[in-house]
Formats: C-alpha cells, sequence, structure tokens
C-alpha cells in the first residue's frame, strides 16, 4: 500500500473525531496537502474521567467509523483510527476502516495483539508502548507479522521521561529510529511528533530530526482551531502549520535519500 521509495508517510488529523464538519474541514486540508492518510480516533482512552471540573472526551464511537468512511470516500484518502477492546476490532473488521493503530497503552495487550494478528490483514500502526524497550517493541511486531500480515507500521511516540520542563509529556526516542533500522532494515518507522512532544511549538523540528533520523514518515495531529480541540490541543498544529510541516517533511526526505 504504501511505497516508502517514493514519499514520506504522512499520517494527519485530529486527535478525536469531534464531529462529521470538524473532521471534514480538517480532511479536506490534509488530503489536498500530502497526507497519506487521514488519522481520528473514534474510540479515545482517558487518563482521568474529570480534569479541571469537565468530563474528558471518550470520542464519538461507533459512529465515527461512519464518519470516516464517508470522509473516505468524499477525499479519495485512507483513514486509520485506534481500537482498544475485542468489541472495537470487530466494529473495524466490519467497517470500511484502512489502518488500524494499536495504541502506546496497548501495545503489550496480548490478547487483543493475537487477535489483531489473526483476524486483521490490512495496515497496522503499532504504537511503542510508554516505558517500552525497543526489543519488547519488536516482539509485538513479531506476534502481528506471525500470521502473514506485511504492513505493519511501527511508530515511536515518546517514551516516559524524568524531563518535564516546557510540558514535556513523553520524550520523542529519536534515537529509536536509527537502531530499529540497523537491525531491521525492512520495517517501516514512523515517529509521532505530537505525542512525542506535547507542545506543538516542537512538531516541526521533531519531524526534520525523525525524518533526518530515518524514519519512513510522521504522524501529527492538526485541526482547525488547536485551541478548541477536545484532546490534546497543546500538542495539535493548525493547519498552516501542517502545511509548513509537510514542507520540512519533504525538504528532508529529498535531502538524505
Ligand atoms: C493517539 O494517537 O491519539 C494516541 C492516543 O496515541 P498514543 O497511544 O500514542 O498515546
Ligand atoms: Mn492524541
Amino acid at each position: 500500500m504504501f511505497d516508502i521509495t517514493k514519499r514520506p508517510i504522512v499520517i494527519a488529523g485530529p486527535c478525536a473525531l469531534e464531529s462529521e464538519e470538524q473532521a471534514d474541514k480538517i480532511c479536506s486540508h490534509v488530503s489536498e496537502y500530502f497526507a497519506t492518510a487521514f488519522r481520528a480516533g473514534v474510540y479515545k482512552g482517558q487518563n482521568r474521567p474529570i480534569v479541571n471540573g469537565k468530563p474528558c472526551y471518550w470520542g464519538m464511537g461507533d459512529e465515527g467509523l461512519d464518519v470516516l468512511y464517508r470522509l473516505k470516500k468524499k477525499y479519495n484518502i485512507p483513514v486509520v483510527t485506534e481500537i482498544q477492546s475485542e468489541d472495537q476490532l470487530a466494529k473495524a473488521i466490519g467497517s470500511e476502516l484502512d489502518i488500524l493503530q494499536i495504541g502506546a497503552r496497548h501495545m503489550q495487550n496480548f490478547p487483543l495483539i493475537r487477535s489483531i494478528a489473526k483476524k486483521w490483514n490490512k495496515p497496522v500502526i503499532l504504537k511503542r508502548g510508554l516505558g517500552s524497550t525497543i526489543d519488547e517493541w519488536m516482539g509485538v511486531y513479531e506476534h502481528l507479522a506471525s500470521n502473514g500480515n506485511k504492513n505493519i507500521m511501527l511508530c515511536e511516540r515518546g517514551i516516559v521521561s524524568f524531563e518535564r520542563a516546557n510540558d514535556i509529556r513523553w520524550r520523542l526516542d529519536v534515537l529509536a529510529i536509527p537502531q530499529i533500522k540497523s537491525d531491521y532494515p525492512d520495517r517501516i518507522v514512523l515517529a509521532d511528533v505530537s505525542h512525542g512532544c506535547g507542545r506543538r511549538e516542537f512538531a516541526i523540528p521533531m519531524a526534520r530530526a525523525a525524518i533526518a533520523a530515518g524514519a519512513d514518515g510522521v504522524i501529527v495531529e492538526v485541526h482547525s482551531n488547536p485551541e478548541e480541540s477536545k484532546t490534546d490541543g497543546r500538542q495539535t498544529i493548525d493547519l498552516a502549520t501542517y502545511e509548513k510541516l509537510v514542507c520540512a517533511v519533504a525538504q528532508m526526505y529529498t535531502f538524505i535519500r
């Protein structure tokens, strides 16, 4: 599905699908500007039920899969979402979803991983666990590949670190990229420059760094109005910044290959 010799992979879209109107605005923009696939979380996990007195947003749920389907048809772009349970997997299989995302917190949910390996043969994004070693991560890759799935994209998304200055949440492990490429040159590696930074100001420099380190592409959270995003607003870039990020990624990709 992805010919990595031709151009970098750019998977872009909001953290969460909030409404069809919101997702349409973002999808129309990113699909016009180079995105390989449109991402939007329909089933969200949340660290806390309530933050600053407000209940956290859990996503649109099943209805979101229908919205993704309509956007896929309208803009002719593959669509990605995360699933976290067996019943969500069944719904994804019954939908027109193109790419399944396994979130960082589920990287070692082995019953779920084994079900995905058995039942899902389309592309998968396997995020690295927040506190997982590269070796543990590659072990999960092997589970997923054990049933013949050749379309597994590894995604470095930042790991737990002691550094918390500038509201950094996780720390993009750029070094993981050449480490994986040196041991497994054929594996596709992406960098999530939103979760891996926690701050939108760092998305472009980290995208450049990831591509320079050998990544095949990036995942980035994009919103038409990041300040109003229901989830992960602080790390989400706006549409104009997205265009700049795409240029930075394309330039760096051309430069190093
Ligand atoms: C996401 O991509 O929106 C997400 C929740 O990612 P992660 O699993 O890396 O936290
Ligand atoms: Mn997010």
